[in-house]
């Protein structure tokens, strides 16, 4: 895109491939005399020079160049300003499928038009005033969005809560350059400088940068989501609890240790946050006890995680197998692990106890994605174990676990819920973040679990009632960067430095802000934005 507009007509199919109806928009000076080569409306308005009036849907035939019927249609005109991009806009509501828009859109550019690139219908609604930057980032947002939660706040940042802050955030800056410059200009003519009151000014609009970055981690997990790693040796009830948890029949549930092949990924909703929920299966048939324990797996799962679920069964307690896969998530080199498997007892005897998958199951399993859990082949996780270990600084240095929360399942059996948990040796219960009891057949403490990921995944609280915006990673950055400059301005003040000084950081601090709101986005920001989007948006 560009920062100017370009004055010429474009034109995009705007719907989605699937549905009865595709709609092609036109937006530009020319879009009514386009329309008016390619539509004929039915009835008495078959006269030349016939003009739609704004906001009025007319039935008719659409023609190519040649005269050709494409289809019937219903055209839409909204006249600037009153449409989306304040330029005329004209709507082509034809028959779905494949070829109608198509060829209505081909029609369009036949008689005049320029495709569209991505989001140049938002871009033209920023440039024409219609939006702020925040607001175009929010209808993106907002198509995007994969939960309710994630579409509410997206709707609330179109409305321009964020935009509205920011300017008010600006406002702040722009008085207190005004001041500081009055001051380098005619100090003398002026009355003595309130220091005080100019640093409490500084700290003031800090405060409220800072406030609108305490909505990043929202605004990220609510556009990412979670990932989630269930943990634990066989039998313990992890694809039972992620059955459970995301409401899904489709991971493999039996009674024989180690019939979760791969990894089984099901997708939910934890209070609005979109999850991941990933069955680290773990035990391979031939090998020695960690091996099937799926020690290294669990790791690397762990690793690519955002929180993993250390699972174990409340009727056993905490047990010595338990012990080694929790182990083996903080080994780091290859001498812990030599140690671990030299401390893994009885490796042939118990092989031989691990029972051969069964195929069918494993078939019919790995095909079906339908109800939104999917088996993840061991190339894409090793893809995912790589692309995680090219972010790392130091091949020999693990990433640290991610929060690890403890689960002791099946409390519908286990006679004393309480015991389990007095079960975990101090060491473990240090390093988790919380231990909660559940039942994946009883359904007893899901709800627990998942205030529990949804919590360690430092999330405040969705229902506070405050505002719904949150930030997104590039607002996140430039507000950074504007609350960094004015910690430098109060520095420069603390350090009595000479105002000029303050007023460079003031001023960074003010072009910091405006690439927020797009009031001082260059259009390589514009570009990054808008190259986002898709095309029709
Ligand atoms: P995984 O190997 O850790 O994935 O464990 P599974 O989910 O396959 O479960 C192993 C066995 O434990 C199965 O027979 C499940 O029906 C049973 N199970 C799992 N969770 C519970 C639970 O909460 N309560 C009871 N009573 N049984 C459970
Ligand atoms: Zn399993």
């Amino acid at each position: 895109p560009s920062t100017s507009s370009e004055g010429d007509t474009i034109a995009a199919i705007v719907t989605g491939p699937q549905g009865a109806v595709s709609i092609v928009r036109l937006s530009g000076p020319e879009a009514l005399q386009i329309a008016q080569h390619t539509f004929q409306p039915s009835g008495k308005k078959r006269t030349p020079g016939w003009q739609p009036h704004s906001h009025r849907v007319y039935h008719g035939m659409l023609r190519d160049t040649e005269g050709r019927a494409i289809d019937e249609v219903l055209l839409l005109a909204m006249l600037a300003p009153r449409s989306y991009t304040r330029e005329d806009v004209v709507e082509l509501h034809t028959h779905g499928g494949s070829v109608c828009a198509s060829r209505a859109l081909q029609a369009c550019l036949a008689a005049g038009a320029r495709r569209a690139r991505p989001g140049e219908f938002t871009l033209r609604a920023f440039l024409n005033g219609r939006l702020d930057l925040s607001q175009a980032e929010a209808v993106a947002a907002l198509v995007n969005a994969r939960t309710a939660a994630a579409a509410d706040s997206a709707l609330a940042g179109m409305s321009g809560g964020l935009g509205a802050a920011v300017a008010a955030m600006r406002c702040d800056a722009l008085n207190l350059l005004a001041e500081l410059e009055a001051r380098i200009d005619f100090d003398e003519d002026l009355p003595p400088m309130d220091a005080l009151g100019l640093g409490q000014s500084l700290a003031e609009l800090r405060e409220k940068v800072t406030s609108a970055l305490a909505t990043a981690q929202r605004g990220r997990l609510l556009s990412t989501g979670l990932q989630v790693a269930l943990l634990g040796r066989p039998n313990v009830g992890k694809s039972s609890l992620l059955n459970a948890l995301s409401g899904s029949q489709r991971a493999i549930v039996t009674d024989i240790p180690g019939t979760t092949r791969d990894i089984v990924e099901a997708g939910t909703v934890m209070e609005g946050v979109p999850v991941s929920l990933l069955d680290t299966a773990g035990v391979r048939e031939a090998g020695d006890l960690v091996e099937r324990l799926g020690v290294q797996r669990s790791r690397a799962a762990a690793q690519a995680a955002d929180i993993v679920l250390m699972i174990f069964d409340a009727t056993e307690g905490w047990t010595g197998e338990d012990g080694i896969v929790f182990g083996g998530l903080w080994s780091v080199d290859a001498a812990t692990e030599d140690k671990l498997h030299a401390n893994a007892p009885g490796t042939s005897a118990s092989a031989s106890t691990s029972q051969p998958h069964s195929d069918n199951a494993g078939a019919s399993d790995r095909q079906s994605d339908g109800a939104g859990v999917r088996m993840v082949s061991l190339e894409e996780e090793k893809q995912r174990g790589l692309a995680h270990r090219a972010r790392e600084p130091s091949s020999n240095v693990s990433r640290p676990v991610p929060p690890l929360i403890l689960v002791a399942n099946k409390v519908d059996i286990a006679g004393d819920a309480a015991s389990a948990q007095q079960s975990l040796p101090d060491e473990v219960r240090g390093a988790c973040s919380e231990v909660v009891s559940t039942s994946a057949a009883s359904g007893a403490g899901l709800d627990d679990l998942r205030a529990a990921v949804v919590n360690a995944a430092g999330l405040p609280s969705l229902n506070t009632g405050g505002r719904g915006w949150a930030v997104n990673e590039r607002q996140a950055e430039a507000l950074l960067r504007a609350r960094e400059a004015l910690e430098r301005a109060a520095q420069s003040m603390a350090d009595g430095l000479p105002i000029d000084f303050w007023t460079i950081d003031v001023k960074d601090a003010l072009l910091a802000l405006g690439e927020v709101t797009g009031a001082e986005a260059g259009e390589e920001v514009l570009d990054r934005v808008f190259s986002t989007f898709c095309i029709g948006k």
